[in-house]
């Protein structure tokens, strides 16, 4: 029970790995406000975890509306009282070569993974820096780092993403809060993300991850886990690669 009595914000908690840490998390305790788009999947999600021992409070939310974020944070407060860990992990991609790439899927992209990851931090932080505490764990991923051929508007938020980590990393802290920010940068990891990658492109990217495999949805979960807990005290202002040694 890593997380018993804490309350933790998911994003993009119906699906994928957003999906696999709302039910870890829930076994290890948490109260978990799991925040998506689909409710239907949130629904299902509650239904599934009923006797894992935590809660899952779901909740229909798009992290680009700033007023439905707002009224959020203050039903927390109200319910909860506190909110201990924030995982901003709701992500979409629009891929196509820069050529090809339209104004609105630039637009579209930043705005849900990059300005949705500033919305829900923006109105999270004043909770955690009045608290005094507080851990956020930011979905980056190797794109971020490495860049990819047709994702120029999701490296550019996954890049970014590390850029806000860091910077949060240092301006939450300024004045003395335990508030720890950190990013995890996953490789290719086996959601509905990637289920239209074609089979013999995954098996070209496999045959190059050292492991041999696309990661899942746990293996992720599990990093998301440990930053939010108290066993990664110490850490702050990092970016954990999770891709099977896809990019040493
Ligand atoms: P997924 O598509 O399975 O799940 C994403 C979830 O986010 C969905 O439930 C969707 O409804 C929700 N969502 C989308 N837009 C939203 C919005 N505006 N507001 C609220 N919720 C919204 O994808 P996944 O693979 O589980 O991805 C989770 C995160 O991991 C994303 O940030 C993604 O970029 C990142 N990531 C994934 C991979 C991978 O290989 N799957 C690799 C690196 C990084």
């Amino acid at each position: 029970m890593r997380l018993k009595e804490k309350v933790v914000i998911i994003t993009g908690a119906a699906s994928g790995i957003g999906k696999a840490a709302a039910k870890l998390f829930c076994k290890e305790g948490a109260t978990v406000v799991a925040c998506d788009l689909n409710e239907e999947l949130l629904q299902a999600l509650k239904d599934e975890t009923k006797d894992f021992g935590g809660e899952i409070y779901p909740k229909k939310l798009n992290v680009t509306d700033r007023e439905a974020i707002k009224e959020l944070v203050e039903e927390i407060k109200e319910k909860f009282g506190k909110i201990d860990g924030l995982v901003n992990n709701a992500g979409i991609t629009r891929d196509a070569l820069l050529q090809r790439m339209t104004e609105e899927n630039w637009d579209i992209v930043i705005n849900v993974n990059l300005k949705g990851v500033f919305n829900m931090t923006q109105f999270v932080a004043p909770v955690m820096l009045k608290q005094g505490y507080g851990s956020i764990v930011n979905t980056s991923s190797i794109v971020g780092i490495y860049g990819n051929i047709g994702q120029t508007n999701y490296a550019a938020t996954k890049g970014g993403v590390i850029a806000m980590t860091k910077t949060w990393a240092k301006e939450f802290t300024r004045k003395g809060a335990n508030i720890r920010v950190n990013a995890v940068a996953p490789g290719f990891i086996k959601t509905p993300m990637t289920e239209k990658i074609p089979e013999k492109i995954v098996k070209m990217v496999e045959e190059r991850i050292p492991l041999k495999r696309m990661g899942t949805p746990e293996e992720i979960a599990n990093v998301y886990l440990f930053l939010i807990s108290d066993e990664s005290s110490y850490i702050t202002g990092q970016v954990i690669g999770v891709d099977g040694g896809l990019v040493i």
